[in-house]
Parts: C-alpha cells; structure tokens; sequence
C-alpha cells in the first residue's frame, strides 16, 4: 500500500478532477504531511476537510475511509443530495464523469416548478413534487435564484375533455394541491387571448426556475459546507460488502484509475444510474429496475410567428380585448399545457417560457430502441418531428401559423416503465430496499425532479443514514 501522503497526491494527480479544493488541499497537506512522516514514521491523516470530516488515510486496508460520503453524479439530484449531506456535517465527495455539474437532463428540461397536479395519490412522485415545489420556492427566494410563479393553464380543448379535467383537479386535491381555480372559457380569453379552450384549470403555484442559477447555488453551499467536487471522474465499478465501501474511479480524461473508500456511496447517476448499480459488487441485481429511455424534443417559435399567432387566434371567449395582449408584441404570461394524452408517458405538448419570456413547444416522447446505451444518445432534433407538434399545440393554439416551428433541443428521460405500461414512480432504493448498507440508489428521476430535487434529497439522506455506517 502506497504511504498516505503519496497516495493522495498520486490520487489528485491521476484523477486530474479531484481537483481545485481536493487538489489544493490534499497537495498541500500531503507536504506538510510528508515532513510530518518523516520526523514521526507514523501514519499520516490528510483530512480534505468537511466539518466532522473523517480522514483521509489508506494506511492499511479497513483503515478510516477516504472520505465518509461519495455522492455519484452531480446533476440537479446529486448536487442537492451532495448539499444536504454536507450541510448536516458529513465529509462528502462528489464525483462527476464531466467536466462540469449539471451537463446532462438536468439542463435539458423544460425548467418547470410542477405543482404536483398529475401523479397518482400516495406515489413518491407526488409526495416529494409538492414538499420540493414548496422548498425550491423558499429556497429561490432565500437565495436570489431567479424564478417566477407565473401560474399554468391547463386546458380542455373539447367538450369530450372536460370529464378529464375534473378528474385532474380531484387527483391534484389528492395530492394535496388545493390552489387549483376553474376558469371559464370567457376567462382564459381573459388571461391569455390566443388561447382556444372549453374551460380550464389554473394552477397559480406552477412557475419556471432558472436551473443553471439553482445548481450554481447547489454547488456553491456544497463547497462551502466542506464538500469537495472532483469532475472527469467516473465510477466504473466498485465492492458495496462490509462497512468499507469501494469504488473504482477513472479519470475520463487521461481513462486512468483509482480506488477510493467511503463509509457511504450514493448512486445518483441519473440515465446511467442501472449502469453503475450494476458494476457494483454487492448489491443484487433483482434490485435494479429496468431502464427505459424516452427523448423528448422540444421547438421554438420562429421571430415574428408570435403577431400571427395572435392574429390568428380563435380567442377563448368572448373578451379578446385583454391587456395581455398588444398586438404584435403578444406575449404568453402562462404556461399552456393541454391534458395528457392516455396511454402516452408524456404531459402533452404544452408550451412553456423561459425566463425572458421566449417560448418554447414540447416535449414530445420518441422512445429510444431498448438496449440503448445512454452515453451513445444522439440529442439531435429532427425537423421531422415538427409536423405533429402543429397538430397538437393547434389543438389549444389555433394561430400557430404553418413554418413558424424551430427545432431546438431536446432531453431524456430514464423511465422505470416502458411503452404501454402504467407511468412508473421515482425509486429511492436504501439498505431496506436492496440489502446492502450505507448503499442508496435513485432510478428513474425524470419530471418533476427538477421540482423535487431537495424533497428527493431529504428522502436519500435519510435512507443512507438510517442504516449508515457503524449505525447499522
Ligand atoms: C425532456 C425533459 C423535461 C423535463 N422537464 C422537467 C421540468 O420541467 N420540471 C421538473 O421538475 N423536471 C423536469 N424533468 C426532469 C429533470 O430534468 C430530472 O429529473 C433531473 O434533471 C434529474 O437529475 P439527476 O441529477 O438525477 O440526473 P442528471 O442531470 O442526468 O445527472 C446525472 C449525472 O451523473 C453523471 N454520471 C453518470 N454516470 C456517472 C458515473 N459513472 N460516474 C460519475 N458521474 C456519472 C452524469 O454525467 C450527470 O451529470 C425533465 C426531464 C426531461 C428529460
């Protein structure tokens, strides 16, 4: 076994992205400790820090971990799972196969706060969407992290729809969402003048949030709570037996690797998350759930399309005079979404905003081929799909002129359920669930884990803690 110091420094070398705060630290404290070592010939702790940090030291196999907690994937749930824990005091890791946090569906999402409206009553996903909606408000407005509620109407384009719509409010009630307002044909006409509907429901509590501002902030408490980050840093495997956990590390840049240790691992690999439990020895496989990948593709407006949609708007009622609109500066001041569509895994094609006001259509849902590996996604939009968008978003939009859809980007979700099958639930797998202690895996975190990311976190704190470590 190398000495400690040696070895930390051969770590934060190898792994070129345990980097800046690890990299630093531990380069530094593995000097002092070389000098240490030499006048004592004793082992040497490098601590890279984190309030009640334990530290690091591969003196001897079984020894103290490198580092108490390693969180796998900083996307949007990572980093907020990353953040709790390390507000609570423990000394967490956090390794990323990127260069960066946050790079893969936690920026290719529509940016939505849900309200909780859709899910089935005592699902996780709306247990945590509505707790996490409530606390990623608190947390934007403690934290300046731009967001608006602007308020969303869902509509019933027929007659033959309004039966769904009274059941979405009797599911949204369940659900413990009681802010929803029925609004009359006359009244979305009010609201929102392009808009053609039977009626409509208006949920003032679904909003949009700037998700590169909220994962910056994320990071930014991470860190300062004593969390150290390393990118370019990509599990490939690891041994989940015994109270010493072991992960196999590679740098993705120079495909170098390391092993670390850690009392706790948290597998929050988003669309690899089946992948890396996989390569976890240790942890039976009957656990983890099957993956299923649904892209979904989003468009634009093209400039100028808005005064035409207006123009050519069938108008929700009678009152098309709103203040909301002005002609050809029209602009949307809610978010549009039609019902979902029955026996589809998407929440139909609706129409959101971007915090400057930019509007965009989607997404849809193209399932990818089973057996695809989620490293090889192409994220392409094709202009192909474009010719359903019209159809649908017509339905609702009646002026949306012909040419006026741009293909922009798109997302994927890592669904639990395939095609056909009834919508699966978030699954937040802890050693009650798998077996194996101080293990907590997340599979199938699509929409609203934007929205439910710190409720998600709560919940994976405490599945880790409960049976963590030497508490077990
Ligand atoms: C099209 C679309 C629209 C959506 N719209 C909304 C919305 O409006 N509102 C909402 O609330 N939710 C929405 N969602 C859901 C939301 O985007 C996701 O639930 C959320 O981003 C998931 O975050 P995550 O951290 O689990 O995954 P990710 O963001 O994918 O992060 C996982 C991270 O793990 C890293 N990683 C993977 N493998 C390894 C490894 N072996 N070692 C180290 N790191 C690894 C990846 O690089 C990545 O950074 C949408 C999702 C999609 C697809």
């Amino acid at each position: 076994m190398a000495h400690v110091a040696s070895y930390s420094v051969m770590r934060c070398q190898g792994l070129s992205m345990l980097v800046a705060a690890c990299t630093q630290r531990l380069l530094a404290a593995a000097a002092a400790a070389a000098t240490a070592t030499a006048a004592t010939s004793s082992p040497v702790a490098l601590s890279c820090r984190g309030p009640s940090s334990r530290p690091y030291s591969s003196t001897a196999p079984g020894a103290e971990p490198d580092t108490e907690v390693a969180v796998i994937g900083a996307g949007v749930v990572g980093l907020a799972i990353a953040r709790q824990l390390a507000l609570a005091g423990r000394a967490v890791l956090l390794l990323e196969a990127a260069g960066a946090f946050g790079t893969e569906t936690s920026s290719r999402n529509s940016e939505v706060i849900h309200a909780g409206l859709y899910y089935p009553a005592g699902s996780i996903k709306a247990w945590l969407c509505v707790a996490g909606k409530q606390q990623l408000y608190a947390f934007c407005q403690e934290y300046g992290v731009p967001h608006r509620r602007l308020g969303k109407l869902l509509v019933a384009s027929s007659p033959a729809q309004l039966d769904a719509l009274s059941a979405l409010a009797a599911r949204a009630a369940a659900n413990g969402v009681s802010d929803l307002r029925p609004l009359s044909k006359a009244e979305v006409g009010q609201l929102e003048p392009a808009v053609r509907c039977e009626a409509a429901l208006l949920s003032p509590s679904t909003g949009i949030v700037d998700s590169h501002s909220f994962m910056t902030e994320l990071h930014r408490q991470f860190e300062e709570a004593g969390g150290t980050t390393a990118f370019h840093s990509r599990v490939v495997g690891g041994a989940m037996a015994g109270p010493l956990k072991r992960l196999r590390v590679q740098d993705a840049n120079s495909s170098e690797e390391i092993e670390l240790s850690a009392s706790m691992v948290v597998n929050a690999a988003g669309l690899h998350a089946q992948a890396v439990a996989a390569s976890l020895d240790g942890l039976p496989v009957g656990t983890i759930p099957p993956l299923h990948l649904a892209k979904g593709s989003y468009f634009t407006l093209a400039a100028g399309s808005l005064a035409h949609i207006h123009d050519g708007g069938g108008g929700g009622g009678s009152n098309s005079s709103s203040s909301s609109s002005s002609g050809g500066s029209y602009r949307f001041r809610h978010l549009v979404y039609p019902l979902p569509e029955p026996g589809t895994a998407g929440l139909g094609t609706h129409l959101t905003l971007d915090l400057a006001g930019g509007v965009r259509f989607g997404p849809d849902v193209e399932w990818l081929p089973p057996g695809t590996d989620p490293r090889a996604i192409d994220y392409a939009v094709s202009p192909a799909r474009a010719e359903p968008f019209y159809a649908a978003i017509r339905a609702y939009l009646p002026g949306l002129p012909d040419g006026s859809l741009e293909p922009s980007y798109s997302g994927v979700r890592p669904k639990v359920a395939g095609p056909g099958q009834p919508a699966g639930d978030f699954v937040v797998q802890g050693p009650a669930e798998h077996g194996v202690h101080g293990l907590v895996n997340l599979y199938g975190i699509e929409s609203p884990g934007l929205t439910a990311s710190l409720a998600i976190a709560q919940l994976a704190a405490e599945r880790l803690l409960q049976c963590g470590g030497s508490a077990c």
